[in-house]
């Protein structure tokens, strides 16, 4: 089982959620919402071989954090994993949209500078703003566009454009989520949770509620759950095969 884009380090017991995933031999990609928090979320996973950690600086806090960007730079070469970037064009996120856009541009160009990166992607109501910047940068490396929410129009682009999606339960759980899932490259598609943000059954999701995406995909896909999971694994598998070429050291062991 996958979970392609969870906050480990914001659950109230990360120690135990950690435990708890690796006794379920789950694959994490623990995700970070500042450079400062990613030596310490890293640390949370040092014997949890299946457990990577991304580096991240969030859109909706890029205002607060742009001071950060000199140690994401320093901590790049680190890392295989960039995330959780993007752009978030909500309404209570609109005023600090300078400095969204300046923040996504230097993370984006970091990367393409570093060889490229496994990026995991927020673009809340700004799928064409982050689709325009990554087109940008074509080398920054390998797109996942987590929670994907835009037009069928949007996700046609960034489907053309080689990006890969992650989707979850609360995705899921709308008609539009398994509308867009259903239009999506089955051999670029991952679950995710995006817990503890996300909500299951009105409580913040656990990194395992990613299996609850299995039983959606099955049926958008008309495929038996034991095929859904083999694609999942295949698809991991070539990502992070791809992702060999997109430098930093080898990961995501198991
Ligand atoms: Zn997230």
């Amino acid at each position: 089982m996958i979970d392609f884009h969870a906050h480990l380090d914001l659950y109230a017991d990360p120690h135990k959620v950690v435990r708890e995933c690796v006794a379920r031999d789950l694959y994490v990609l623990s995700v970070t919402t500042t450079p400062s928090a990613w030596s310490g979320t890293a640390a949370l996973t040092k014997d949890a071989p299946r457990i990577r950690t991304a580096l991240g600086l969030h859109p909706q806090i890029a205002h607060e954090r742009k001071g950060e960007l000199a140690l994401f730079e320093r901590l790049l070469p680190e890392v295989r994993y960039v995330g959780e970037i993007g752009l978030d064009g909500s309404p209570e996120y609109q005023r600090y949209w300078p400095d969204q856009e300046q923040v996504f541009s230097r993370v984006l160009s970091l990367c393409a500078r570093a060889g490229g990166r496994i990026m995991t992607i927020h673009s809340r109501r700004a799928a064409t703003q982050v689709l325009d910047a990554l087109a940008m940068e074509p080398r920054a490396g390998i797109a996942i566009m987590h929670w994907f929410s835009g037009t069928q129009r949007e996700l046609a682009r960034a489907v053309d454009m080689g990006c890969w999606f992650s989707v979850g339960p609360a995705m899921l759980a709308g008609n539009k989520g398994r509308a867009l899932t259903a239009k999506m490259p089955r051999d670029r598609v991952l679950t995710e949770t995006d817990g503890p943000f996300a909500q299951v059954d009105g409580r913040a999701a656990w990194p395992w509620d990613a299996n609850l995406a299995l039983e959606v995909l099955s049926n958008v896909w008309s495929e038996s759950i034991e095929t859904v999971q083999c694609q999942l694994k295949r698809n991991l598998r070539r990502l992070i095969s791809h992702g060999s070429a997109c430098g930093g050291p080898p990961n995501f062991g198991g």
